[in-house]
């Protein structure tokens, strides 16, 4: 074991998981009865693997989880993995971190020094990050019973810090747990997955995100069920769409795109005008357009898909002024600038001819 440097504490400082969340337990993770279940018997079982791989999509509570893992394992209360002998062999009923000991408390803070958080520098994970948290591991863990290092987007690992990532996994260090973050297994290095056990995070459902809004933000209850369809099973979406005055945005480019048939081509390239000013939100709006176009087309076969369900009435009206061939156009027109914007095109141009274009016909 090397000696502690006085840079070794800066650097975990900057490298431990910061608080701009509250944590809670596995209480708080929504509709994931099964990953709950699965973590909660790992626990009580007491035998853990060296790395989880926790896989689903962004904002369903992956880090949350293995927050609440990281408290368990450490908690005072429970002290499941005790570092002295345990007395008489008895786990303990509950697996839930207590949320009130040192231990729990100093997750809960971000400060505590044995829970380590990597994520990705950019778009990336380098070699760089994985070397440093090597350092690190070669030291013996401050204080925590099993030290926790939580790697997001491990998918994102370039070849070399995959690599690096590898030797570690391969000859894992006492009293260390890693649990990697992914949207899905088959996008990252075959061999690191197969040293970690899988668990997948489910998309939270519909009925749990409209429930979550409600409860949560009262003041855009009326429409709690429309944000829980755009979020598409993600908490963290709904969160952001609840509290960006999404709404707001979609009715604005709701409105616009019913007038469009109507506009001058001056009143149309204005509109692209002040949509491209707002660069971020762009992909958004292309999100929000084609749900317009999606709910319109499916009105009458598959009622039950449309997901601006607080606007019935214009999507009934709508569907029946517009032929499929018109809808397919306008998607279709769409989904072309949304590639062009991926590919770095002129954003101003592209969203000129597309207004244009979405203007044509009813
Ligand atoms: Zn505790």
């Amino acid at each position: 074991m090397r000696e502690r440097t006085p840079g070794t504490r800066q650097q975990i400082k900057e490298t431990v998981y910061p608080a701009e969340k509250p944590v809670t337990a596995f209480a708080s993770l929504i509709d994931q009865e099964r990953p709950v279940q699965l973590l909660t018997a790992v626990l009580s079982g007491g035998n853990l693997p060296h790395a989880f791989l926790f896989t689903g999509l962004e904002g369903i509570g992956k880090k949350t989880a293995a927050l609440a893992f990281a408290m368990s394992c450490n908690c005072m209360e429970l002290e499941l993995f005790p570092h002295h002998a345990p007395a008489a062999g008895i786990r303990p009923p509950s697996i839930d971190p207590c949320g009130r000991c040192r231990s729990c408390k100093k997750i809960i803070s971000g400060h505590h020094p044995d829970i380590i958080l990597i994520e990705p520098a950019g778009d990336m994970i380098k070699v760089d990050q994985i070397r440093a948290l090597s350092d690190r591991l070669a030291l013996k863990p401050y204080e925590a019973a099993k030290r926790v290092i939580i790697i997001r987007d491990a998918h994102k690992f370039n070849t070399e810090a995959g690599n690096t990532l590898l030797k570690t996994l391969e000859e894992p260090p006492e009293h260390t747990l890693f649990i990697l973050t992914a949207l899905q297994a088959s996008d990252m290095l075959p061999t690191i997955v197969s040293r970690c056990q899988q668990v997948r995070f489910n998309p939270i459902s519909r009925k749990f995100l409209a429930t979550y809004v409600e409860r949560h933000y009262p003041e855009t209850a009326a429409q709690a069920d429309v944000i829980a369809s755009m979020a598409r099973g993600s908490l963290t979406c709904a969160d952001s769409m609840a509290q960006t005055r999404w709404m707001e945005r979609r009715n604005w480019i709701i409105r616009e795109m019913e007038a469009f048939p109507s506009y001058s081509i001056m009143e149309c390239l204005a509109f692209a005008e002040t949509l491209s000013k707002h660069k971020d939100w762009v992909p958004a709006a292309f999100e929000i357009m084609k749900n317009w176009l999606r709910d319109i087309a499916v009105y009458h076969a598959r009622p039950e898909k449309i997901i601006n369900r607080d606007l019935m009435d214009q999507i009934e009206a709508a569907a029946r002024r517009m032929t499929s061939d018109s809808l397919t156009f306008k998607f279709k027109a769409i989904e072309q600038a949304e590639r062009d914007m991926k590919s770095n095109a002129n954003l101003r141009l592209g969203l000129d001819a597309l207004i244009i274009m979405l203007s044509k016909g009813n």
